[in-house]
């Protein structure tokens, strides 16, 4: 997987900070996986939210932090969740689910399915276009449930405990606002050390990005001294 420096972060974030989180999801795929937007589109969302974790992992360490709001009294709370052994989840060979006695295969959902179940407004459109059961026959409910368990980083849950009035609940975890954090917080580093760096020597900004992540960092140093 390649690294993000600081020029990928600050181009990505550029590129994608007035999308939705579901093209933003698409983009970095794109840039993670080395390949263009229609393919990273077309990726598995499992596969896909494995090169995420990756990156999460690289960029922010071993854990991500989520927050959630209990939702009985609303004290809020924060869970460290551990990259790695999402990371070695494995998602079924050759999923099916079976109504009545016809089984009938399931694939993985992509970016494009989701985008296509938010525009069609219809709970059930996800379901439909990633089994291949007669449309008769097919019970999104019983779909969704087997795609979950085919496909474990589609539904991430993390359970919950509220210190304050001992309620458990449960919130999902989605690796790409989490992902975007990251980039956002790269980019804005690479815009101020740009700004710092143009002030005192008056480089550009392709100047200052051709130099190596180590000379950057010095020059900046000084610069600020
Ligand atoms: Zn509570």
């Amino acid at each position: 997987m390649p690294q993000l420096d600081e020029a990928d972060a600050l181009a990505l974030w550029e590129s994608g900070e007035r999308l939705s989180m579901l093209d933003r999801a698409v983009r970095l795929a794109a840039v993670l996986g080395g390949t263009g937007i229609e393919a990273a589109a077309d990726l598995p969302l499992p596969q896909r939210d494995r090169l995420l974790l990756a990156a999460l992992r690289q960029m922010g360490g071993p854990s991500a932090a989520v927050v959630a709001t209990c939702p009985e009294c609303g004290t809020l709370h924060e869970a460290d969740v551990a990259l790695a052994p999402l990371l070695e989840t494995r998602d079924a060979a050759a999923p099916q689910v079976t109504f009545g006695d016809r089984p009938a295969a399931l694939r993985p959902p992509t970016s494009r399915d989701l985008a296509a179940a938010v525009v069609s407004g219809d709970a059930a459109t996800l379901a439909e276009r990633c089994c291949d059961a007669p449309g008769a026959l097919a019970d999104p409910a019983a779909i969704e449930e087997a795609l979950d368990s085919a496909f474990p980083l589609l539904n991430i849950m993390i359970a919950m405990d509220c210190d304050d009035c001992g309620a458990q609940f449960a919130r999902r975890f989605d690796p790409v606002p989490l992902l975007w954090a990251q980039v956002t917080a790269r980019a804005k580093a690479a815009l101020a050390t740009v700004d710092c760096l143009a002030r005192a020597y008056g480089w550009s900004e392709a100047e200052i990005f051709a130099l190596s992540p180590t000379r950057r960092q010095l020059y900046r140093e000084m610069a600020l001294q």
